[in-house]
């Protein structure tokens, strides 16, 4: 079941900062997908590959389809003809990988770096020395079938409100840093159902939404 007061709820939280939604919908059952759509959301996140290409095979096609969870190398073929971003890109290889299989398909995949920026040792992501230098190395340029579009971090899963904001504000930084030697860098995701309204303050434009949506 969709909590559909709760959508609009959100959509208008996310005028003012002309934002995008990601509905995430990683473990719900197709219906729930199919009551998102019918009230007409477009971009659905989804975190496991096995998962997102059944769901992707039975919904509509105009379904822009994001992968928003840690993605293993050999699992980027079944998703090179469709993904349109690709939210949780952490290393060379993987960008080399996904560059391969989006050639097979004369594609060029749009890829957001995921950076690491909460306290928790277990989250994936780069950080800042990390980036910059994948960001310089020269054979990036040959891979002519990806797109770095922008940046996603997750914060910590804490109460600390003031140290989320940080984490976030610290993301803002490097995004903004990015962005003045790489026009192509727009998207900056971060946020989700607890937190989204802090990520929006601190400068997010694409926040990834779950259990909020749900009832
Ligand atoms: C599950 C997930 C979300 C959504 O989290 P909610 O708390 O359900 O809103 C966002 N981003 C990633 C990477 C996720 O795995």
């Amino acid at each position: 079941m969709i909590r559909t007061e709760v959508i609009h709820q959100v959509l208008e939280d996310l005028k003012p900062y002309h934002a995008t939604l990601v509905a995430v919908t990683k473990t719900r059952p197709q219906e729930d997908l199919q009551a998102l759509y019918d009230f007409g959301l477009r971009i659905f996140g989804e975190n496991r590959v096995q998962e997102m290409v059944p769901k992707h095979e039975a919904l509509p096609a105009d379904i822009q389809w994001h992968l928003i969870g840690h993605l293993q190398s050999n699992k980027v073929k079944y998703i090179a003809p469709f993904v349109e971003l690709i939210h949780s890109v952490d290393s060379f290889k993987l960008l080399q990988e996904i560059n391969k299989q989006a050639a097979k398909h004369n594609r060029t995949i749009a890829c957001l770096l995921q950076m690491h920026i909460a306290q928790e040792e277990t989250k994936f992501g780069l950080d800042e020395r990390e980036l910059f230098a994948m960001l310089e190395s020269p054979e990036l340029l040959e891979l002519e079938n990806i797109r770095i579009a922008g940046l996603m971090g997750m914060a910590s899963n804490t109460d600390d409100m003031a140290q989320v904001r940080r984490e976030f504000a610290g993301l803002r930084e490097t995004f903004e840093k990015l962005r003045s030697w790489l026009p192509d860098i727009q998207v900056l995701s971060m946020g989700m159902s607890n937190d989204y309204r802090i990520a929006l303050e601190e400068g997010s434009n694409m926040v990834r939404i779950g259990s909020k949506l749900f009832a």
